[in-house]
């Protein structure tokens, strides 16, 4: 007799796991292979300021990977992102999102698209915050003489909580003058007073709540919280998917610096990214939220 429920059940519960795991190997041995036969891209998506005299502009953005895979057709980050961290290939990633992002931000800024203080924030996942992750940044910050400061690093709560060696190179990070954004915030269990004994300097307050703040009091409670709570801890906060203008408006209305989202711009190819970004020559500025 097995535990597994007869020889019928065993055979469903197999196949479910064989066909999933399937698809698991292919997203492996495709990824193996995914920067050598140039199918991995990045876009960017840009962060435009609320408040100040630089309303309306554009003063950063995010670099967001993108797979085509040959076999497989695009594959969202969501769904590889995990796999690549498993199989141990998000290092190789990671360093490839760097180095690219790194070299289009110099291309940007010596074709004077975007002014020198402008910065790209770079995802890195909580396997890739370990002990070498700092000399790693240095070492392609110096081959492609970009300021650290031009520099963002995009790092999750869970992946802070979860490594012990996290907490350490986000000191040795932030030493380097390298600009660290909490990301996905609210999402997790942690604090604000948990995190504030690490260097960062900017709160991304998750999308989730962002889209509930005008029909949810809780979130609009949520994101008022971590506003004034980031601004006593001398944090700057970035809201992630802003997707209306309704919005927009009540995050500048109370007093967001920041934000991101479909409604400024989607996340694009460089081309695309540099036509339309918001404040530049190309496009006349703002979208006026308000
Ligand atoms: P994230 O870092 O929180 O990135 C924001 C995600 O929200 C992106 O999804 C972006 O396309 C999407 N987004 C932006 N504005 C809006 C909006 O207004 N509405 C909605 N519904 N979504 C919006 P994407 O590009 O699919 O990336 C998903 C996640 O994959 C990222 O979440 C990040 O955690 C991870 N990821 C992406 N690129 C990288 C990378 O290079 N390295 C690592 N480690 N992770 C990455
Ligand atoms: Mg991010
Ligand atoms: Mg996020
Ligand atoms: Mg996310």
């Amino acid at each position: 007799e097995s535990k597994r429920g007869g020889p019928g059940g065993f055979r469903v519960f197999h196949d479910g796991l064989a066909a999933r795991s399937n698809r698991v190997l292919q997203l492996e041995q495709g990824l193996q292979r995914a920067i050598g036969r140039g199918e991995v891209s990045v876009h960017y998506q840009p962060v435009m300021a609320l408040t100040g005299d630089r309303a309306g502009q554009a003063v950063g953005a995010e670099a967001l990977l993108r797979w085509h895979s040959a076999e497989l057709g695009p594959v969202r980050p969501d769904e590889f992102i995990p796999v690549a961290e498993a199989a141990g290939l998000i290092g190789a990633l990671g360093d490839w999102v760097l180095d690219q992002a790194l070299t289009d931000l110099g291309d940007w800024m010596a074709a004077g698209h975007v002014p020198a203080d402008f910065h790209v924030a770079v995802n890195v996942s909580a396997h890739q915050l370990c002990a070498d992750l700092p000399d790693r940044v240095a070492r392609q910050l110096a081959r492609h003489r970009m300021p650290a400061a031009n520099l963002g690093l995009e790092v999750t709560e869970s992946a802070v909580l979860n490594r012990s060696t996290a907490p350490e190179a986000l000191r040795r990070l932030h030493e380097l003058g390298v600009t660290l954004l909490l990301d996905d915030f609210g999402t997790g269990y942690s604090s604000l007073s948990q995190l504030q004994e690490l260097p960062f300097d900017v709160v991304k307050v998750d999308r989730s709540f962002v889209a509930g703040m005008n029909r949810h009091p809780r979130s609009r409670a949520l994101v008022l919280a971590v506003l004034s709570l980031a601004e006593s801890f001398g944090m700057s906060v970035v809201a992630e998917g802003v997707e209306d203008e309704e919005q927009a408006e009540s995050l500048r209305a109370a007093g967001c610096p920041r934000v991101q989202g479909y409604f400024f711009a989607r996340p694009a190819p460089v081309a695309e990214f540099l036509a339309n970004l918001p404040g530049t020559a190309a496009v006349p500025a703002p979208v006026p939220v308000r």
